[in-house]
């Protein structure tokens, strides 16, 4: 049977997370594992928002689903343990979170930021304050991926601006003379 084991974080986002917090809120005699972080695979991660559960050499790790407001952490996971500390799953995502950018981008608005910045310079929009309502980020192969929210979005760089210029300037076709 599939449990429901529920904590709140108060007080807490991603970005001021640390290894001695998830010590500190974890259930008696688990503690955060260096290597439990690696075995953790997204099923599903948008900005404050993931499910995660172990990738093919951990089969049986449950599903735990992470989100997150302004000032706490939510995490569920489906193992049967009790109370209101963190179970070894729920330790072992926060873990991952810590350690692997390509996750914590998703939850961390100042790496988020600082990842979509660089990109945001050829559309330029690199002095914006908020950057999330113009761009959003996906994972892809284990890299995030950057795109533009609105395709009325026009970046402006070489490409770009070839393509512009051939628009402008069509490849002049030899006249066409009459033929008598
Ligand atoms: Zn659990």
């Amino acid at each position: 049977m599939q449990g429901t084991h529920n904590v709140i974080l108060q007080g807490l986002t991603i970005t001021s997370l640390t290894e001695a917090i998830i010590a500190r809120n974890c259930m008696n005699g688990i503690y955060p594992d260096q290597m439990a972080g690696q075995q953790i695979s997204p099923k599903q991660i948008e900005v404050d928002l993931g499910i995660f559960s172990g990738h093919k050499s951990s089969p049986a790790f449950p599903e735990v689903t992470l989100s997150q407001d302004a000032e706490s952490l939510f995490l569920s996971c489906e193992c049967e343990a009790v109370g209101d500390k963190l179970c070894e799953h729920q330790a072992a995502v926060l873990m991952a979170l810590l350690q692997r950018d390509e996750l914590r981008a998703f939850f961390d608005r100042e790496l988020r930021d600082k990842l979509v910045r660089k990109f945001a310079t050829d559309y330029g929009l690199e002095q914006e304050p908020d950057l999330d309502s113009f761009f959003a980020i996906e994972l892809s192969n284990k890299k995030i991926q950057v795109t533009a929210k609105s395709s009325q979005l026009l970046p402006i760089n070489k490409e770009s601006l070839d393509k512009l210029k051939a628009v402008i300037v069509p490849d002049a076709d030899p006249p066409a003379y009459r033929r008598r």
